[in-house]
């Protein structure tokens, strides 16, 4: 299925208090501004187009709730989910199975370590540098993105980056 990515929400530019949908406890307009690349909250699963999409507590994923902003949408049918950006409605990315949400992970503590020792800490230009790794726009170029290969190309770019201290 195909996701499309947005820029940053206008409701980040409303004067008024903004709706929060339950069981958020608010939804802040400056954490919204934040948000440069935006996929809108899922209505259907990402994973298996599943109408059955809930916004909970990530709770119903790790046993307690697990975080500062502990929420996912869930997919009740294939248990694909994804967890939000802090005080926000938004989803960090496109939603994944377990397993590809294990890749990510992997993926991503590469790619950070690589932006220590590489990019002295510049997170702009070590995108950047992934982005053209794996023939991608910087728009899409974020882990709560990658499907299951793309995440595991993602780790052996940055592992062969990394060369032999990987
Ligand atoms: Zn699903």
């Amino acid at each position: 299925m195909s996701i499309t990515v947005l820029g940053v929400d206008p409701r980040s530019r409303s004067k008024q208090k903004l709706a929060a949908p339950a069981p958020l406890p608010h939804v802040s307009r400056r954490a919204l501004a934040r948000v440069r690349d935006r996929i809108a909250p899922p209505t259907a699963c990402h994973c298996c187009d599943g109408r059955d999409v809930y916004l909970q507590s990530n709770a119903t994923i790790y046993g307690r709730e697990y975080g500062d902003w502990p929420f996912v949408y869930r997919c009740a049918h294939c248990g694909a989910y994804v967890g939000l950006h802090p005080d926000t409605d938004l989803p960090l990315g496109v939603m994944a199975s377990k397993e590809t949400i294990k890749a990510r992970k992997d993926a991503k503590f590469l790619f950070q370590r690589l932006t220590k020792e590489r990019f002295a800490n510049n997170r702009t230009a070590a995108y950047a540098w992934l982005a053209k790794a794996l023939g991608i726009a910087p728009s899409i170029c974020h882990f709560g993105m990658f499907g299951h290969d793309q995440a595991d190309r993602a780790a052996d770019v940055c592992r062969a980056q990394l060369g032999s201290r990987a």
